[in-house]
């Protein structure tokens, strides 16, 4: 309804209004006499509502507040039994009632469990509050006929438009105004008034964040669970990330502060489970935690669900082949991150082929963010960006991984698989395998080139677990002795 209100020029323009409700002590106040009047209103059958009744019948609480007086039964007569597989539905039953009342023109009434929004859509602000306050009083007049009682000064509302220039509405219930604000949360989703979701973002990338940094303590970058673990863990971010996915993932994904705000979030989550330095980018960390971006997976979710609701469905690795290429695509175009896009290059390849699992000498090697002296010296951690090893000025992942000749023992075994030594270039191929299409069709031969890529991969990660390995216990060592000397 908003969003329809919002088309078109400026002057054609409809004003939306939401009022949330607040109901007093809601799932304790169903009458019973009345909940047995929805099931005879919906043509229960004679011997389901017999049950009920039965279990709506002749039932006290007992008090018993000292052990020295009596203690009291009070007998009950309202409620509909919380946390039981019965009491939704009886509330439902009873609170239907309200979505069925009649309300003016294009007013809608909309209720989950007991949170109740009125939405109205007029041109203008008057014709806006004639419209809502008379939906409001209807309302307000059900829920005092059905025992229940509204708590105006908690309820609140916003109106959502583009429109720059309009008076602001006045909304009131029971005599008591509503306060008109400039987001709203309704069913844990933060409204703003033009929709755009920035607001949801903040709130939600806050919480996420909040979580990412308390299971981080539990994920040391050495030792610690193993990557799935670390998956299964932050899933908890990513399900704060994602709620409500299917209203939002447009608008946050066409608003950069949106899509800014959740993947800091999903960095923070994204470098623990990755084993990563903290200063590694957040496009860079993504991709060595095979996480795709949160606007990208909104998305996906948001097909999902809309091919399921009209009936055709989308096959779930097609969505997931669609979610890559959005992802592939922020990758060519981010400037973030250079030194891993040179090594894979090819998201889909990394994501489908790539290892599972990523060790914490293994990100240093592919983020380039690590044991290198021009790391180091660059965040003032080292005098010098020179190798401490040869001549080289400039100690970089790609100096020390692949050129550096004090680790010449260290690549032997990779150089004689290879025939020649590993390029910056090899990696993706070390890494995912070779590609698929490149394969020969005769399966002996096939048989041969895949043990061959899979002695390579494994011949690789021994080579940068030996390189870094030796080289972190040389520099504490160096640090170690540095330190003494002053
Ligand atoms: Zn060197």
């Amino acid at each position: 309804m908003a969003r329809a209100a919002g088309a078109g020029a400026a002057q054609n323009m409809d004003l939306c209004a939401v009022v949330t409700l607040d109901v007093r002590n809601a799932f304790n106040s169903a009458p019973w006499k009345l909940i047995d009047a929805s099931l005879q209103w919906c043509n229960t059958p004679e011997h389901l509502i017999n049950v009920i009744r039965s279990y709506m019948s002749n039932r006290s609480v007992l008090i018993d507040r000292d052990p020295d007086t009596n203690a009291a039964h009070l007998p009950v007569s309202f409620g509909v039994p919380q946390g039981s597989v019965l009491g939704p539905t009886l509330w439902n039953l009873f609170y239907d009632g309200v979505l069925r009342l009649s309300v003016p023109g294009p007013t809608r009434l909309i209720a989950f469990a007991d949170d109740v929004a009125v939405v109205a859509v007029a041109h203008n602000a008057e014709l806006l509050e004639l419209a809502m306050n008379s939906a409001l009083s209807a309302v307000s007049t059900w829920m005092a006929e059905n025992g229940l009682s509204l708590a105006p000064e908690k309820s609140e509302s916003i109106v959502l438009t583009n429109k720059y220039a309009y008076r602001q509405p006045e909304f009131a219930m029971n005599g008591c105004p509503v306060p008109v604000k400039s987001s709203l949360r309704y069913l844990r989703v933060h409204l703003d008034t033009r929709l755009s979701f920035v607001e949801h973002a903040r709130v939600v990338a806050a919480g996420a964040n909040k979580a990412a940094t308390a299971l981080g303590r539990l994920m040391p970058n050495t030792g610690g669970p193993t990557q799935s673990k670390r998956q299964l863990l932050m899933s908890v971010v990513y399900s704060r990330l994602l709620y409500g996915a299917q209203i939002w993932a447009d608008e946050v994904s066409s608003t950069k502060k949106a899509k800014s705000l959740m993947t800091q979030a999903q960095r923070c989550a994204a470098l623990r489970v990755a084993r990563c330095y903290r200063t590694v980018s957040d496009m860079a960390a993504l991709i060595l935690e095979r996480m795709p971006q949160a606007p990208h997976l909104a998305h996906e979710r948001k097909s999902y669900a809309e091919s399921r609701r009209t009936g055709t469905p989308h096959a779930k690795p097609e969505l997931r082949k669609e979610v890559i290429r959005q992802w592939q695509s922020t990758w060519d175009a981010t400037s973030k991150g250079s030194w891993t896009k040179r090594l894979i290059p090819d998201v889909g390849r990394w994501w489908y082929y790539g290892p599972k699992t990523t060790t914490y000498r293994m990100s240093q090697a592919l983020s380039g963010h690590g044991c290198f002296q021009a790391y180091l010296f660059k965040r003032a951690r080292a005098q010098s960006p020179a190798c401490m090893h040869c001549t080289a000025v400039h100690d970089d992942a790609e100096h020390t991984i692949f050129n550096c000749p004090f680790w010449n023992d260290s690549r032997a075994e990779l150089t004689r698989s290879l025939g020649r030594p590993s390029r910056p270039e090899d990696v993706a191929d070390l890494l995912c395998g070779p590609i698929q299409e490149d394969l020969p069709t005769e399966r002996c031969q096939q048989v041969r080139l895949l043990a061959a890529a899979r002695r390579n991969s494994s011949l690789f990660a021994e080579m940068v677990e030996s390189i870094l390995g030796q080289k972190e216990t040389l520099e504490r060592a160096r640090q170690k002795a540095a330190a003494a000397a002053t």
